[in-house]
């Protein structure tokens, strides 16, 4: 079966003045359908510059990412965004809420971007994420961890293909984080895909698969 991302002998480096770091040193891998992979490293090691190419945020300065067999790195912005939308959810740790809108508002807006509309799975991910009697919350009257909540119950809500995370649960209760795993786990089980950057034993046990990253390379591929 096709995998739904690939990414191939990826590099990334940062400049700074006369200093080079190499975020990514030929990072290569991929996600099927219906995997749950967790990406565990230390700080720095190269987590989030990996997502943020994988999801075409970034262009890698090496390799390329492919998204359902359709090469998205170097191509332009507009293709780019177009795989995005189509295919990937993201969730980066800056919260991808409108602040004008209730978080329900936020839910109801991502899923008509994406051409859905289901009361039910609105009510579904507010109760997943611990946030029903939230609902009609703007961002700016939310603590940390329930704005990290909102922030994955919108990924969640277009229902992408691929979903990557950065530290999902970083900020929630054990309680929250088991209700967060169980739907992640659901959906890995209807077919879609989930790469998750997290510290998070819990999450990580939940995985089937580890992939480890140190200094930019995957220690384990
Ligand atoms: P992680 O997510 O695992 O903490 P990052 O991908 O953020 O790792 O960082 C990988 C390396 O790249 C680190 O050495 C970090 O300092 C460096 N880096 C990340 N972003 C930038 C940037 N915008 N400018 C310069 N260096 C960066």
């Amino acid at each position: 079966m096709l995998p739904l991302l690939t990414a191939v002998e990826l590099y990334r480096f940062y400049h700074r003045g006369d200093d080079e770091t190499a975020a990514l040193r030929g990072i290569s891998l991929q996600v099927r359908a219906g995997e749950f992979v967790a990406l565990l490293g230390p700080s720095g090691s190269g987590k989030s510059t990996l997502l943020a190419c994988l999801a075409g945020l970034d262009e890698p300065d090496g390799g390329y990412v492919e998204v359902m067999g359709r090469r998205m790195s170097r191509r332009p912005e507009a293709v780019r965004a177009n795989l995005r939308a189509r295919h990937i959810g993201i969730l980066m740790q800056s919260a991808n809420l409108f602040e004008h809108l209730t978080v329900e508002g936020n839910l109801r807006l991502q899923m008509s971007l994406a051409g859905r509309a289901d009361r039910r799975e609105i009510d579904s991910l507010l109760e997943v994420t611990g946030l029903t009697q939230r609902r009609l919350a703007r961002p700016s009257q939310l603590s940390g961890g329930e704005a990290a909540r909102a922030g994955l119950a919108v990924a969640l809500s277009a229902n992408p293909k691929v979903l990557l995370a950065d530290e999902p649960t970083a900020e929630v209760d054990a309680a929250t984080e088991a209700s967060i795993l169980s739907h992640l786990a659901d959906r890995c089980r209807a077919g879609r895909a989930l790469l998750v950057a997290t510290h998070s034993q819990a999450l990580a046990a939940s995985a089937d698969r580890l992939l480890l990253i140190r200094d930019g390379r995957l220690i384990n591929a």
